[in-house]
């Protein structure tokens, strides 16, 4: 948004030299994030509260009023309720009292002869007004604000111990028509009147010092359609340069082809697993290379489309490469793509860390020359040394585990592979719009049929052993379970040993009479093998397991699961964990044991029981958590939006998609003078996404 300033500092000037702020500030101010002048002009106030200013003699009983004026006294005492600070309060009108209940340190907060802006509820002591438990905020000696009388809404910034909002606000305040002043406007008044979008200038002195909610409603939505403008221009560039550059070999499928990959499923692929199959053929008969985003709730079938697909690459001689974000999970993958092509002649294998070197060598071997069809493996598959004779296909599992960088890793690598992801987490349209911009999307909305719901109770502690019985009743019946122990970090020493303990526990004290296993993240890629067959022949009846069965194991056997400090988890990740049991014809029971005080919780966790509804779970997660949270890690590589909210902001952010891809169309590198000022604001705050586009 610069323009040079006519004078004084502009708004990519170092904060520091702002008047009012210097080093010290300046250090404060950057661990808000506020490095720039700029800076400080975006940095918006979360909210704003509402004071209702009056002069004393207008104080009615009952509102929440805010008070300017003197203390002339400050008395302590000690009443029914407890301890008591009360503060006699005059402005020009009258006099009212302050009292703080049980708040023995506002003693030390007010003084006579303060000046201060007090707020709170009205009620009468002895005739006369009395604010009860108000906030204070001490007021400069020269402060011009002296009850006015009118209702003013105040932001509430962001702020931090060494600096507070009102800090903040003032120093905006000082210096708001100078930097305003800077402010150019990105677009033409027609694109504003047909958005109905005020100017950006009056949107930023708005929100800054607003005078009703109305305005700063209008005001943000401006503000909040900038951001997710510049938002959709990035990814719709990037999403133009990589098809720009890049050319894949497009695969033939003719019905006989078709007719071969079929026959390997022993069931009819539903409609919905069709219909992904049909748009992932019609973008891999195509040179440009696919892009697409497989997604669709735990169990409804994605692994088997994007087998189609990799036997479909096969067929065309080409190779793929299965990457999943675990070894184990790898390793799951390797085993179901072992049973589907019993008996075929497509060459596949598993390479993961860990394995012999001769092993790794004589595998990497065959990647290069051809000899391998089928890779299935994790990170491993990004390494230097993997290289691929015609690798036609990229299949990633999970993808929201992988790093956008991961993403750009196996792009560069030889000719440009067809490129699928999968991902069992739904992503509310809005947020995949903004993560996954840059990909076509297929969501399967269908489960095969013959599934039965999976009923999910939460358990609090009284009924724990009401629980286990249950469970030891499943067990007896013949049915499996699992109990996940919650590790937020796989290699924290002190938590693991919490599971292997309450494995201890359950194997000798709860579950005596059946057999108990241990699976989590830090075992050898061996033993858990071992530990997983042992559960998949059911040898083993109870497995407790880290997070480590969230995604993609597949027992059918197992309809009961236990989930230890359920409120620990995210919805969408506890989702993802019960999608494990219910697989086969049996009713699943998912219980979800909570700790001590964890009641509040009950009402984020209630919605697993009344829903198994994937994707309004996320939605569900995503306005709790907000989208950074939801993703596992800020990995998705975009800054955090700080005006819109995805799930408010449906509709600006669909026009923002939708005026993005007209720029886009009409000038593709947004090089003409009118955008200038837009390519500016999109380097200025995606550099590192956009390094490819030359900055001039
Ligand atoms: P996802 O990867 O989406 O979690 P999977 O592809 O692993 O789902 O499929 C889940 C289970 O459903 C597997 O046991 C699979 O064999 C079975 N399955 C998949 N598609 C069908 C279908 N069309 N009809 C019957 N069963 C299916
Ligand atoms: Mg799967």
């Amino acid at each position: 948004m610069t323009t040079q300033p006519a004078r004084g500092l502009s708004l990519t000037d170092d904060i520091r030299y702002l008047p009012g702020v210097g080093p010290k500030r300046a250090a404060d101010l950057g661990r808000l994030g506020i490095r720039r002048v700029g800076d400080l002009l975006e940095h918006l106030p979360s909210r704003h509260e509402r004071h209702e200013s009056r002069v004393i003699e207008d104080l009615d009983e009952g509102i929440v009023a805010t008070v300017t004026g003197r203390i002339t006294t400050v008395r302590s005492s000690f009443g029914r309720r407890g301890p008591t600070i009360s503060a006699t309060l005059i402005d020009n009108t009258g006099k009212c009292r302050l009292a703080w209940f049980n708040a023995p340190w506002m003693q030390g907060c007010v003084r006579q002869g303060m000046i201060v802006r007090a707020t709170g509820r009205v009620t009468e002591f002895r005739q006369s007004a009395q604010l009860t438990n108000p906030k204070i905020v001490a007021i400069d000696e020269d402060d011009s604000e002296i009850s006015t009388g009118e209702t003013r809404l105040e932001g509430v910034y962001p702020a931090i111990a060494a600096i507070s909002s009102r800090a903040i606000g003032k120093l905006i305040a000082t210096n708001l028509d100078h930097m305003l002043q800077q402010v150019s406007e990105w677009y033409t008044q027609t694109y504003m009147d047909q958005r109905s979008l005020p100017p950006r200038r009056w949107a930023l002195r708005v929100i800054h010092g607003p005078t009703n909610q109305k305005e700063v409603e209008r005001a943000r939505r401006r503000l909040a359609y900038d951001e997710l403008l510049l938002m959709q221009l990035a990814v719709g560039l990037v999403r133009f340069h990589r098809r720009r550059q890049a050319s894949a070999t497009p695969m033939s499928c003719p019905d006989e082809y078709d007719r071969r990959i079929r026959r390997r499923f022993p069931f009819t692929l539903t409609k919905a697993q069709d219909r992904a199959v049909e748009a992932i053929v019609s973008d891999l008969t195509r040179a440009r290379p696919m892009s697409r985003l497989l997604q669709g709730d735990v169990g409804c079938g994605k692994t088997v489309v994007a087998l189609y697909a990799a036997l479909l690459a096969v067929a065309n001689k080409l190779q793929v490469a299965i990457m999943a974000p675990t070894e184990l999970l790898a390793d799951q993958h390797a085993r179901t793509i072992r049973q589907y092509l019993e008996g075929s002649r497509v060459r596949h294998d598993l390479l993961i860390g860990g394995l012999p070197a001769r092993r790794r060598r004589d595998i990497l071997d065959r990647i290069a020359s051809g000899d391998l069809d089928i890779v299935v493996g994790t990170h491993a598959l990004l390494q230097g040394d993997v290289h691929f004779d015609r690798l036609g296909l990229v299949i990633v599992d999970e993808q929201h585990r992988f790093g956008v960088r991961q993403r750009a890793g196996i792009r560069g690598k030889g000719p440009t592979p067809h490129y699928l992801l999968m991902t069992a987490t739904p992503i509310p349209r809005t947020l995949a719009m903004t993560v996954f911009g840059d990909l076509d999307v297929t969501t399967i909305d269908q489960l095969p049929p013959g599934r039965s719901r999976i009923q999910t109770r939460i358990v609090n502690p009284a009924q724990q052993q009401l629980a286990w019985e249950f469970v030891r009743d499943r067990l007896d019946h013949g049915e499996q379970a699992f109990v996940v122990y919650p590790l937020i970090d796989e290699s924290d020493k002190l938590e693991l040993r919490a599971a292997a303990t309450e494995y201890d526990r359950l194997a000798k004290s709860v579950f005596p009479n059946h057999r108990v296993g241990l699976l989590h993240g830090r075992m050898s890629t061996v033993q858990r093998e071992a530990v997983m067959a042992d559960f998949t022949a059911r040898r083993v009846h109870l497995l407790v397991a880290t997070t480590v069965v969230e995604v993609g194991i597949d027992v059918p056997n197992a309809t009961c699961m236990v989930i230890e400090h359920a409120e620990r988890y995210g919805l969408s990740q506890l989702h993802q964990l019960r999608g494990r049991i219910g697989r086969g014809q049996a009713q699943g029971h998912c219980l979800l044991m909570t700790g001590d005080d964890a009641s509040s919780e009950h009402h984020r966790l209630g919605i697993l029981t009344a829903t198994t509804d994937g994707f309004r779970i996320a939605e569900e997660d995503l306005r709790l958590r907000g989208p950074g949270e939801m993703l596992g890690t800020r990995q998705h590589g975009l800054p955090q939006l700080r005006v819109a909210d995805l799930l408010q902001d449906g509709d600006l952010l669909r026009m923002a998609q939708r005026d993005a891809g007209d720029l886009l169309r009409e000038d593709s590198q947004l090089r003409r003078e009118e955008h200038r000022l837009l390519r500016t604001m999109l380097m200025d705050k995606y550099k590192a996404g956009l390094a490819f586009i030359d900055a001039g």
